[in-house]
């Protein structure tokens, strides 16, 4: 039935130094883990941070004998699209609670949902408020049921687990790094990432969200115990917020891939890459550093990005 002993033999995502000027002359050396090429079934979707979230997730539905994934996002959530098309490639039936009214004309994300087969289901913004709900919940596992629920943005502690898997993937690889970059939005992966790291590493979380809210999210997700790895949310690169574009970050992610030939997203990778240039240039990192920043992915969102705003920003 399911394929799941795909979940575990895939190749490792490459690692490449990222050689730029600026990380140079700040003395640093400076690698991107190209998650966002580690792609499970068709399409852009099932990528990077998505992919490792899912991995147990996947199995733990399994194992309770679940072949009904249900859960809830915005119309361009790289979640909602990584969520329909593991359904489709691993054989889950899936249930995507979207929020806000239904559009006119569907966009990138929810068409790709729809072709991976996934049932969308559109809610109010005040009914979608209440996803945590015990009597909704109920609700829907009388009208979709059962599933396996997984949270909106796709955090919990199996999300925790696969994305721990990225620092030992990245050790094996390469060694070990003074500093780990990423983009956050939940700080799941974030969380996962700090709890996989040898001692002696710095991670760094790049909110993508605007407020200051994240350093508490993370500190939670962590719960108690989390020692020698030193972490921090670092707020102001987020451009105005989830998914505002701004021309600055959107010049960045052009001459980033003219540059390097590495496509960056406007709502997570970009911003992360935007900000890591800007501290290494503000001195931030000693001289002798190893930076390594991790690509999550985000790829499908570009689609409907480009769509929504008339750009041409690169996939791949
Ligand atoms: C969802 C997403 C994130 C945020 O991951 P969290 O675990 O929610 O912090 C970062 N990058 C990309 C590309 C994403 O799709």
């Amino acid at each position: 039935m399911h394929q799941l002993n795909h979940l575990f033999n895939h190749e490792p995502s490459p690692i490449e130094q990222i050689k730029a000027s600026w990380a140079e002359q700040a003395g640093v050396a400076l690698y991107i883990k190209r998650d966002e090429l580690l792609r499970m079934g068709s399409g852009l979707a099932l990528c990077g941070n998505k992919w490792r979230k899912l991995k147990y997730n996947l199995l733990a539905a399994e194992s309770q004998g679940l072949s009904r994934l249900l859960t809830f996002g915005g119309a361009y959530s790289n979640h909602i699209a990584a969520v329909a098309a593991a359904g489709q490639a691993f054989g889950f039936d899936t249930v995507g609670i979207i929020r806000g009214e239904q559009p006119e004309i569907l966009n990138p994300t929810l068409q790709m949902a729809i072709s991976c087969g996934m049932q969308l289901v559109y809610v109010s913004r005040a009914q979608y408020r209440l996803r945590h709900d015990a009597g909704w919940q109920e609700q829907l596992l009388r009208e979709y049921g059962p599933f396996y629920l997984l949270p909106e943005g796709g955090t919990n502690d199996l999300a925790l687990k696969g994305a721990a898997e990225l620092a030992r993937e990245t050790e094996q690889q390469q060694g070990s790094f003074d500093y780990y970059c990423l983009s956050a939005g939940t700080g799941g992966t974030m969380a996962g990432l700090i709890q996989g790291c040898a001692p002696g590493t710095t991670v760094l979380g790049f909110s993508a969200l605007k407020g200051s809210f994240l350093q508490k999210e993370v500190s939670k997700l962590l719960g108690e115990g989390q020692e020698g790895v030193a972490w921090e949310v670092i707020n102001h690169y987020h451009f105005g917020g989830y998914a505002k574009h701004q021309e600055p970050l959107l010049r960045y992610i052009r001459n980033f891939y003219q540059a390097y030939g590495i496509p960056l997203d406007p709502i997570y990778t970009g911003k992360m890459l935007y900000g890591l240039q800007q501290e290494i240039e503000q001195g931030r990192f000693p001289a002798g550093s190893r930076i390594l920043a991790l690509h999550t992915g985000g790829l499908q969102g570009i689609l409907g990005f480009n769509e929504r705003y008339g750009m041409d920003l690169p996939t791949a």
